[in-house]
């Protein structure tokens, strides 16, 4: 079958979660302190994102993250600030989940010790408002529970990996997340398809695909650069446009030329003895 160009847009259609802030962690019958962890609260139901307030791109932001070790399990977790200000402008990685029925879902937070928890949080209302099923609570209780923290880690380390190397093992499993049941709906609007990603996850691999396939993904020459994954606007750039790394490579860049001629200059001078 013949394949057909189209062009195609992808557009932004979730909600952000409601007063997202930094809890405990929170594991099996037990509240954790802060050096073991910590989890993403959230309540259910905020406003609709908006891309147009992004100052950065999602892959781009979500990439740079930082990681922090922790002091007790000396378990590496992105920065509890940096993911909560990413999650509070671009919403969760997942969806969170609406339920419908309330039946047990009371008696297991008693038994976890977690309703007295959300009282003196004033959280209460999120867990009445809402009705998880146990199996699911942990999700609907914290935008991200102390587990699903964990495994973003792993998210981002697969992100990065693939956005420093290109390796085709890394890409495939990005695509194989994609294609399998890619949550979107879409219109065509003057001969344009319009496709909505229905979480900031699948916007952040799709662009990430998009930029790695045009070229544009690169990492930052400077060694210190804070935000070091960066996409590229000419084909030969090799610094991020961050003020920074800018001075740095000005700073850097006489050196270098100098180096490089030097270098060139010893080559020639042996090819010239080799004639
Ligand atoms: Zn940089």
């Amino acid at each position: 079958m013949a394949a057909y160009d189209f062009r195609t847009v992808i557009g932004a259609d979730w909600s952000l979660p409601k007063q997202a802030r930094l809890g405990p962690a929170i594991r099996t019958r037990r509240i954790f302190n802060e050096s073991s962890g910590y989890s993403i609260l959230a309540k259910d139901g905020g406003t609709d994102v908006n891309p147009a307030l992004w100052k950065d791109y999602p892959h781009r932001s979500f990439v740079n993250l930082p990681v922090v070790t922790l002091a007790d399990s000396r378990k590496e977790m992105i920065d509890p600030k940096a993911m909560l200000s990413f999650t509070k402008r671009y919403g969760l990685l997942d969806n969170l989940l609406t339920f419908e029925e309330d039946k047990e879902w009371t008696e297991f937070l008693e038994s976890e010790g977690l309703l007295d928890y959300l009282k003196e949080k004033e959280d209460r209302l999120m867990v009445v408002e809402s009705s998880p099923s146990p199996d699911t609570i942990s999700k609907e209780i914290v935008g991200y529970s102390s587990e699903q923290i964990r495994k973003l880690v792993h998210t981002q380390s697969l992100l990065k990996y693939a956005w420093r190397s290109g390796d085709e093992r890394a890409l495939d499993a990005i695509d194989n997340y994609l294609s399998s049941g890619l949550p979107i709906h879409f219109d065509i609007d003057e001969g344009c398809f319009h496709i909505y990603v229905v979480n900031v996850q699948r916007l952040i691999l799709m662009l990430f695909l998009r930029d790695h396939a045009e070229g544009k993904t690169a990492i930052c020459a400077n060694p210190d650069c804070p935000a070091p994954y960066f996409l590229k606007s000419r084909k030969t750039q090799k610094i991020c446009e961050a003020g920074g790394c800018v001075t740095w490579a000005q700073r850097n860049y006489a050196l270098k030329w100098w180096r490089e001629n030097e270098s060139k200059a010893s080559k020639k001078n042996k090819k010239g003895t080799a004639k």
